[in-house]
């Protein structure tokens, strides 16, 4: 295994930025009771004053939710903070790693003018002092690498992500082209969508590129055999696919918390959906694959800090009912499709019935699709053709 260490945190240790939290108590021990009288002597002064920090004694997985562009201290050196963005889910979760003087920071949230504001006002108010060496994005969705780039140049900060994220980031960000949009929607209405939001998801894509700031052109590409040293503590990269094409999770080996993405958050399942521009891939086998393997690569003692919602520990439980979920969602599809056959768009409607508007229909599709494949894969779903073009599934009978 490689361990990274970020070279320039080193040439900047001497900065006026926050020290780590060892350099503050005097100690390297970590010893919950050396925090307390810590926390009464800072409190109000210096760097990041305004921070409510952690707490001995206190489980961290019982940490009240920040206000938006409020950081607390989550875990000794490690920052929770939310941004906003204007989507049904309203936030993303950051987090900011003390790294040897400097700060280590999973995710971004949205960039474009939204995401700039709202650094700003973190980086002038609660964060001032604070600087960021490095980024690690957890996958290159908008509201996760969307901000990287314009932090990237403030900071003269390197941006870890790889190959199959940016290209797919890519892909997202392409110029329009109306002969493939043209293509893409007729995709779509052979997955049974009605012209109109045919025609709307073909678009979708091009709707996020104001949420995505330009990147870069080095960037650090990270593999599941690296493990970086971030202020002294050890993190191996995770591969994690399904919800993205190569998402990256970071775990600590002393097994006290994991940064997951969202890959496995606490409440919400991550969206697993098959669209016109990965129509060959079956992303649900993938992240049941995935979710296999949580329980050996994540310890349940972990702190789990996605990138939505809240933390949690017990990743293994978590991953069992996510699991169980789209079990269940199989079982209800096979049972609808029965020998009638049914499109993608019959089956919207009775899996996802309160989805309206353009965005959550797209969801919707490409969740439906998405399981649509891996019964298809696993040889429990046919898929055939109504007429000339419309695809239809129908159960088989094993
Ligand atoms: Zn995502």
């Amino acid at each position: 295994m490689r361990v990274l260490r970020n070279g320039r945190d080193r040439r900047h240790s001497g900065s006026s930025g926050p020290r780590a939290f060892e350099a503050r108590t005097g100690s390297k021990q970590k010893n919950d009771d050396l925090l307390l009288p810590f926390q009464d002597a800072e409190a109000g002064i210096g760097p990041l004053s305004g921070i409510r920090r952690y707490r001995a004694g206190r489980d961290p997985g019982e940490v009240e939710v920040p206000a938006s562009l409020e950081p607390v201290e989550i875990l000794p050196g490690v920052l929770w903070l939310r941004v906003d963005q204007p989507f049904a889910l309203d936030h993303v979760n950051c987090y900011l790693v003390e790294d040897y003087g400097g700060w280590t920071l999973v995710d971004t949230g949205i960039g474009g003018e939204i995401g700039s504001r709202q650094w700003d006002a973190l980086l002038n108010g609660p964060l001032r002092g604070t600087r960021i060496t490095r980024i690690l994005t957890t996958h290159a969705h908008p509201d996760h690498i969307g901000a990287a780039g314009w932090l990237s140049r403030r900071f003269d900060a390197v941006i870890y992500s790889n190959a199959d994220e940016l290209n797919r980031l890519r892909h997202m960000l392409r110029s329009f082209d109306p002969a493939e949009a043209s293509r893409n929607a007729a995709f779509y209405r052979m997955h049974g969508l009605a012209g109109e939001a045919a025609d709307a998801l073909s678009l979708q894509d091009h709707r996020y590129a104001a949420f995505v700031d330009e990147l870069p052109a080095d960037i650090r590409h990270l593999t599941s055999s690296e493990v970086l040293d971030i202020g002294g503590r050890q993190f191996a990269v995770i591969i994690g696919r399904g919800h993205s094409p190569c998402g990256m999770l970071y775990r600590s080996l002393d097994g006290t918390v994991c940064f997951s993405g969202d890959q496995i958050l606490s409440s919400i399942t991550p969206l697993i959906g098959v669209w016109a521009e990965n129509a060959d891939e079956n992303p649900l086998d993938d992240y049941l694959s995935f979710l296999a393997s949580v329980p050996v690569q994540i310890s349940d003692a972990a702190l789990v800090l996605g990138g939505h919602q809240m933390p949690f520990k017990d990743a293994a439980a978590r991953a069992l009912s996510i699991r169980r979920h789209h079990e269940e969602r199989c079982a209800i599809i096979r049972s609808f499709c029965g020998d009638e056959g049914r499109s993608v768009g019959d089956i919207i409607p009775v899996l996802f019935p309160k989805a309206k508007g353009e965005m959550s229909i797209g969801f919707a599709f490409g969740e439906v699709l998405a399981h649509m494949h891996y019964l298809a894969a696993r040889g429990e779903l046919d898929t055939g053709r109504a007429g000339d073009w419309a695809i239809q599934f129908t159960r088989t009978n094993p």
